[in-house]
This record gives C-alpha cells, structure tokens and sequence, in this order.
C-alpha cells in the first residue's frame, strides 16, 4: 500500500519563476525551496544581490548601493544570524556625525547597523550558493497559456519551461512594464509608486583622507550621504569612500552625462570637507534607488492567475524590508499551493 510518504515522492513538485535576484527575489527563491517547491530564478546582470552591491577593483572596493542595514523583525534577526554566523555579515559601529543648516555634529543615533562581509554583496552571494539562477536573462515578456508562465529573455527567446506561480521581485517600474499585458490591477499599482534614482561616487585616495568621522547623514541640497568603507569590518584595499547624491537631486539630474554629475557632487563634497582631487573616481547612476509603499501584507499575490510581486517597494523600502516581502510571499504562495493544487 502507498504511504503519505511515497505519494509526495512521485507527486511532480510545484515550480516558480522568480524575476529578479535582489534579496528579496533571493529571500523568496530561499524559503520555497525550503518549503519543497522547484524554483529557477532569473536574473539580467551577470550576479546576484543588485542594489546591495559592491564595485571592486584592483586593490578597491566600494558599496556603492545599500550603505549599511538594520534589523528589528524576529524573522529577519534569525536570518541576520545565519548570516554572522556564516560570515558574510557583521555589525558595524561607524564614527558618525550629521550636517545640518551649515552645522556638524556628532550623530546620537542608538541604532545597530550591519554590513555584508567583506562586502555588501556577501549575504546576496551566501543566499544564491544553493540556488538556480540563470544571470544575463532579461525577461521582457511573461504570458500565461494552458494554466502555466511562460517567460521570453532579450537575449535568449522563448525559455522552453514553463511554471505555476509566477514573482516579480524587481522595481516598480520594471514590474509595471511586465504585468501590463497580463494583469491590469497589478499594472495600475505598479505605475502608482514612484520610484527615484540616486547618483553615486566612489573616490579612492592613495592616504587616508583627513575627515574627523567615519560616515555622515548631510543634509543639503546635493549629498545625503558620506562615508569611508574602509571603516566597515573585513575591508581591506585602498582608502575609499562613497558619496550617495540626495534622491530629489539625483532625479532631478538624472538625464546628466556621469562626468557632469559627478562634478557637481565633487564641487559639494569639498565645500564638506572631503577634497577628492587627488583621488580616483568612479560614478555609477542608480535609476530606481529608493522609493516605496508600505502594503499591507508586504506583497502582492493574485490567486487567480499565480502572479505574485515581492521587493523592497512594496514593503517600506531597505534591505531588511525586501528581504520580508520575499519570505512572507514564500509562505502565502505556500499556503496558496496546498488550498488550490
Ligand atoms: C544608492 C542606494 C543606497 C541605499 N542605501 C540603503 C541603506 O543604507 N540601507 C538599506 O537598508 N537599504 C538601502 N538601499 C536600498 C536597498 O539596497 C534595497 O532596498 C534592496 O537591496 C532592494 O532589494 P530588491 O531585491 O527589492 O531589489 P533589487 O536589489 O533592485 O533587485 C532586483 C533585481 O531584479 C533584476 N531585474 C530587474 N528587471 C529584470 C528583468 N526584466 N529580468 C531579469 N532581472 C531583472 C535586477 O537586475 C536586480 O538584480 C539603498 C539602495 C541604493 C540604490
């Protein structure tokens, strides 16, 4: 006689697509394979982890996304153990200060920041180990067809197997131009939230740059951000810091050629105090940094057609909200798979 056992044995698996692998399209793709399911997930950069990144050269690195992140949910705390206790992350205790109205000062912030380690991408490249990812595959076309997803890659074509859920764990705006043939609600909210951009520059100097901190919040019109990455735990390599552009700015501004953009940056920056003519720069143009809603479950699922969406928009923004929006959809389509097999 069959047993519970040998059923599920010979019963064919649940598969899903995932689009995207941030944190929260790695999050997700994590807790379905964990819960049983087939995931294969797609990805158009060369690697994982996008938006928490690091851009590495000889003898540097940089973050240049996500600068550092926090932890205050009990499942996403769990997770950040894992994590230290891997290695790839670590808490970072920066020597911090805040301009504000022309004045600095000394930052009284309690909270507890941490890091990837040795770089922002570590936890991403941790979390991708045990999963299937295709990189270089931009999907640009979703359809369903006899009950299933069917994907289509820029540079590929058709991809030839098809699957029973479906999630979008990439921007708003890269959502918005997937669901708009296929799901008109899902549509309408992707084009509701805004999304802006964020210019980065990365200088890296031959000594250490003589600044009294170690990061800073400013508050002007240009910059929002400094800080010295080589400060953070388990860097090693030439003295480099990352400047992040204020996201009102950088949209603003965001048409500019890189060289432009980086030189209104670097004008701001040494009326701060950070002199970055002796150093080596490098600017990158982030188009969809920031912006979110927060939803009410942290995600969107459609039960009726399988199309789900996860990141950090949907979720207040941050690391630690993409991550939750791609574990609390893993349970939901869980909960979903076993009630409408
Ligand atoms: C400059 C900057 C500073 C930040 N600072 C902080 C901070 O200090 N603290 C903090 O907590 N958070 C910060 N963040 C935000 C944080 O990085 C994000 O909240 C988080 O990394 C988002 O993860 P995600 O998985 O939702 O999205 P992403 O990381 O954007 O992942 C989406 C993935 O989908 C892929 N993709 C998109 N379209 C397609 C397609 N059609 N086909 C295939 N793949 C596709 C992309 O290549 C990408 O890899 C910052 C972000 C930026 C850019």
């Amino acid at each position: 006689m069959l047993n519970e056992a040998k059923i599920n044995e010979t019963k064919p698996k649940v598969t899903v697509a995932i689009i995207g692998a941030g944190i929260a399209g790695l999050s997700c793709a994590s807790s379905l394979q964990a819960l049983g399911f087939e995931v294969q997930i797609y990805e158009k950069s060369r690697g994982p982890s996008d938006r928490m990144s690091t851009r590495h050269g000889e003898g540097w690195t940089a973050d240049h996304g996500a600068q550092y992140f926090t932890a205050r949910d009990r499942a996403f705390i769990e997770e950040l153990n894992t994590w230290i206790k891997a290695g790839v992350a670590a808490a970072w205790h920066p020597n911090l200060s805040v301009y504000e109205s022309g004045q600095w000062q000394e930052s009284n912030s309690k909270e507890k920041r941490y890091v990837g380690v040795p770089a922002m991408n570590s936890p991403g490249q941790y979390l991708a180990k045990n999963l299937s990812i295709e990189c270089n595959q931009t999907i640009d076309k979703i359809y369903r067809n006899d009950g299933k997803w069917h994907l289509h890659s820029l540079e590929n074509g058709d991809i030839t197997q098809s699957f029973d859920y479906l999630v979008l764990a990439i921007p708003a705006p890269q959502s918005y131009a997937l669901t708009k043939l296929v799901d008109h609600s899902m549509e309408a909210f992707c084009s509701s939230v805004d999304m802006q951009g964020c210019w980065t520059v990365m200088a890296r100097f031959l000594e250490m740059a003589d600044m009294p901190f170690d990061a800073a919040f400013i508050n002007n019109e240009i910059i929002s951000w400094i800080s010295r990455n080589n400060s953070k735990p388990g860097r090693t390599g030439q003295e480099t810091w990352t400047i992040h552009a204020t996201p009102q700015w950088s949209q603003q501004c965001i048409e500019l050629e890189k060289e432009e953009a980086g030189k209104l940056i670097l004008d701001s920056a040494k009326q701060l105090g950070l002199n970055c003519q002796n150093a080596e720069i490098a600017i990158h143009r982030w188009r969809y940094a920031s912006g979110a809603t927060n939803t009410e479950a942290g995600f969107i699922l459609n039960e009726d057609n399988k199309l789900s969406l996860c990141g950090d928009w949907l979720n207040g923004g941050r690391v630690e909200g993409a991550w939750l929006s791609g574990h609390k959809l893993a349970s939901a389509i869980h909960i979903s798979a076993a009630l409408n097999p």
